[in-house]
């Protein structure tokens, strides 16, 4: 059934009679989008479109999110997590530290481990993939989910080790897929004013090209609400949906909202509800080829999560249980949720929750 109202704008009638019939949006249909103030009408035409794909289906996920390490030797001026070596704060948690921590937190209903952390320098390669090697040894049943792509090109570049290498380094020990992370905006121009000092454009895509070749499916992410302009935005979203067309190797898109508390990035205002809404729905709009965008309610709150659900999110990320990087940046968030109440949002929303792993496989329907 079609709900969305006939528009009497020229343009947003040609994208609502684009999307109704499958056909793929341009660059400047999603600038239109963006420039509109018509939020309801984006938001049910993503709707309409997230029905299409999955149904009612919402999904989750329990996991755990864990970082080895905050040194970083990049300095992305948005992010208040890095610190430098000896800097109070700084911390390298060994294989085994890390284990401890996750025996306080852990139970068994967690099935993922999302693992990122800093760019540090002061330890080898094998120290990355001794800590995977020893999570997986002990929690042998938990998928380990681990590094950005900007770690991978990292890993390569202190190890003289080509993407594939370092990737099949880490796959020999569990690797099982890679977080979004590292993407920010897919833009050098805007990289180089943010002073993204890791991975450019390119390097991120075949980071993940080369992860797809291998048989992993990756997640991908991008961080909106600062200097980037929305064609930026627009052009990010089609870098990720052409190497989607190549490989297909893309489980998820999430839109990750800007945290201000940064003042180096020149960042005075959260986004609001209507540009975090509007960001889900133009990029359920645009990525066809992608099967879930996320609402991640560490960035945008539990209440605007759940309006998300019925504006083009089908998926609600996880349990998390102590997230970090976004709190570092100012997120006023909880650090976690519990499962009964990601059941409760989704609910709340007229969607059906779905537990799933990590390949949006389904473990639990709650009809
Ligand atoms: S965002 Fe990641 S790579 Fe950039 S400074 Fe922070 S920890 Fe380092």
């Amino acid at each position: 059934m079609n709900i969305v109202i006939p528009s009497e704008n020229t343009q947003m009638q040609s994208i609502i009679e684009k999307v109704r019939h499958g056909q793929r949006l341009s660059l400047e249909d999603g600038v239109f989008l963006y420039q509109s103030d018509d939020l309801l009408t984006i938001g049910q035409l993503a709707n309409e479109v997230a029905m299409r794909k999955n149904g009612k289906k919402v999904y989750f996920i329990e996991n755990m999110s864990l970082y080895f390490t905050n040194v970083c030797e990049a300095h992305c001026a948005f992010c208040n997590f890095r610190k430098d070596e000896g800097q109070e704060g700084a911390y390298t948690l060994s294989g085994q530290q890390m284990i401890e921590y996750v025996e306080q937190h852990f139970h068994p209903g967690v099935r993922e481990f999302h693992i990122v952390g800093g760019h540090n320098p002061h330890v080898p390669f094998q120290y990355y993939v001794d800590s995977l090697a020893a999570l997986k040894q002990r929690f042998p049943e938990v998928t380990l989910k681990a590094y950005t792509a900007a770690e991978i090109d990292f890993f390569s570049r202190i190890s003289g080790l080509s993407y594939k290498e370092v990737l099949q380094e880490l796959m020999k020990v569990g690797l099982e897929s890679l977080t979004g992370g590292g993407a920010e905006i897919l833009s050098d121009q805007y990289r180089k004013k943010m002073r993204v000092d890791k991975a450019d454009v390119s390097q991120y895509l075949d980071v993940h090209r080369t992860a797809h070749q291998l048989g992993l499916r990756t997640h991908t992410t991008m961080l909106y609400g600062s200097i980037e302009t929305k064609e930026e935005r627009i052009r990010h979203m089609m870098h990720v949906r052409e190497l989607q067309d190549e490989t297909n190797g893309f489980l998820v898109f999430i839109p990750l909202s800007m945290q201000p508390i940064n003042p180096r990035a020149g960042i005075r205002r959260r986004n609001s509800a209507f540009e975090d809404l509007k960001t889900i729905a133009i990029s359920r709009l645009m990525l066809d080829n992608i099967q879930h965008i996320k609402a991640y309610f560490i960035n945008i709150g539990v209440q605007l999560t759940q309006v998300a659900l019925t504006m083009g999110a089908s998926d609600a990320h996880g349990t998390i249980v102590k997230e970090k990087i976004s709190h570092a940046a100012g997120a006023l968030t909880p650090e976690g949720i519990t499962r009964e109440d990601l059941i409760w949002l989704i609910k709340g929303a007229g969607r059906i929750p779905v537990e799933r792993d990590t390949f949006y496989n389904e473990i639990k329907v709650y009809e």
